[in-house]
């Protein structure tokens, strides 16, 4: 079969720490993260795209941008949560152990919530490691 394929490529920034962990990801730090959107089509709509990447760069990164950019990424179970609440910091909690393989897989569910259904999402956490996310 023929497909089309656009990847729209996004970077923001978070910090986050591993509960159940031992390793340098278990203390607080951040990540200069990089998230690939790959979006296919079998045919092209008419003016000869799979999806505008300004439409995509409009929806994913505004999201992005108001709800992940520079925030703490956390699990509702870490008890850093409340310190950090009661400084102000800025979080984003999640249900989940903040892994690149849970925030890619929460993103990609976003995202289906906006209306766009990614063929794969991939997290990069590191510039030689990453996270991705499809549904088969
Ligand atoms: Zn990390």
């Amino acid at each position: 079969m023929k497909l089309h394929k656009v990847t729209k490529v996004i970077d923001f920034c978070y910090g986050h720490r591993l509960l159940k962990y031992d390793g340098k990801c278990k203390n607080l730090h951040g990540h200069n993260g990089v998230l690939e959107i790959d979006i296919s089509s079998n045919k092209l709509d008419d003016r000869g795209m799979v999806m505008d990447f300004g439409d995509i760069k409009g929806i994913v990164k505004s999201w992005i941008d108001e709800n992940l950019d520079h925030k703490m990424i956390l699990s509702v179970d870490d008890p850093m949560v409340e310190a950090l609440q009661s400084y102000n910091e800025p979080l984003y909690i999640m249900d989940v152990n903040p892994t690149a393989e849970n925030i890619v897989k929460y993103i990609y569910e976003i995202i289906l919530a906006l209306g766009i259904t990614p063929l794969e999402l991939r997290l990069w956490e590191t510039p030689s490691s990453y996270a991705s996310y499809s549904e088969g």
